[in-house]
């Protein structure tokens, strides 16, 4: 699991490499960003916001207006307010006055984007929460009253979902679930451990 407070891991729009550079920044790198709003007419085409609160267009070579860029076999879904993920971004500067820079995915290279259902917020939040080994599991404590799991006791009962919140009993589960919020972190939570095992 990589650090989500790794600038060079997870770069700002501004940080990208330019896609003229022939040197990368690092081996992997991710662009988080959230989706402000899809502009698709005729290529795909978001409006998204990275960590730095700057707004910019990622465009799509694959696809056209029937087809999104697929990932495997099951079409990315670009819903506004989750977060795009796009591997080894680049930002490219175009000719002309006024024109801003935007993230270009190029053709055969969308199968690598994934889209996080949540918040970037959330998710840099959660990812920090995972890479640090805090959510139940890894822990070996009650993600709701925080006792700990017992080397001869019986083992913590694992969410289902995301396989990482742990708790000592069903009532802790309930209340993490209901009134501590794990309901909207789990399907973050489960996203983030697809992308990054
Ligand atoms: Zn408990
Ligand atoms: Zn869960």
């Amino acid at each position: 699991m990589p650090e989500f407070t790794n600038p060079t891991t997870f770069p700002a729009f501004h940080e990208l490499p330019s896609s003229t550079s022939s040197a990368p920044a690092a081996d992997n790198w991710f662009l988080l960003a959230q989706i402000k709003e899809n502009m698709t007419i005729t290529k795909t085409t978001l409006v998204v916001r990275d960590r730095a609160g700057v707004d910019f267009a990622v465009t799509f070579d694959d696809g056209d207006h029937r087809g999104l860029p697929s990932n495997g076999n099951e079409p990315l879904r670009f819903r506004k307010g989750h977060t795009l993920v796009v591997p080894r971004a680049t930002r490219t500067d175009r000719e002309g006055e006024g024109k801003k820079a935007v993230v270009r995915v190029p053709a055969g290279q969308s199968g690598g984007v994934r889209v996080v259902p949540g918040g970037l917020e959330q998710v840099l939040e959660l990812g920090q929460v995972l890479a640090a080994g805090e959510e139940g599991v890894a822990k070996k404590k009650c993600a709701a009253c925080g006792e700990a799991e017992e080397d001869d006791g019986k083992p913590l009962l694992r969410c289902t979902g995301c396989g990482a919140a742990a708790y000592c009993s069903k009532a802790c589960q309930v209340r993490g679930w209901s009134e501590l919020g794990h309901k909207s972190n789990c399907k973050v939570v489960k996203s983030i451990r697809e992308i990054w095992p």
